[in-house]
């Protein structure tokens, strides 16, 4: 079973409700948020090892969160993923993201989840090692 702790903000009760039922099944345990303090909230208080970040959430959005949790000294090694349905991958948008460490595409893709969210845990883990 995969093991880690990770923070969704995602306000859409179906992507948000998909990305919980893979992940815990994959034995990740799952916190929810789905606003800007919310969001600040937990993960201050739960130390996920990955935050898995809606970009388009109303109020705060996601890359203001992401700002927000690196300025912060208790959250700042959180390693931040976008996930969105824009298209991240373009020299404007760089800027944008550059609070995260990549991004996963929407609609949410099971298998392209499981696989990122793996791939992104251990990339972490390397570097603390
Ligand atoms: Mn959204």
């Amino acid at each position: 079973m995969a093991e880690g702790r990770i923070l969704i903000v995602e306000d859409d009760p179906k992507a948000l409700q998909l990305m919980t039922d893979v992940l815990q099944h994959a034995g990740y345990t799952v916190i929810h948020a789905t606003e800007g303090s919310e969001a600040l909230e937990a993960a201050r208080g739960n130390h996920p090892d990955l935050v898995l970040m809606d970009v388009q959430l109303p109020g705060m959005d996601g890359l203001e969160i992401a700002r927000r949790l690196k300025e912060d000294p208790t959250t700042a090694k959180i390693r931040i993923v976008a996930v969105t349905s824009m298209d991240l991958s373009g020299e404007q948008t760089e800027a944008m993201v550059k609070d995260c460490v990549g991004y996963i595409p929407k609609p949410i893709s099971p298998r392209t989840l499981i696989g990122l969210v793996a791939a992104f845990l251990a990339a972490g883990r390397r570097r603390k090692a």
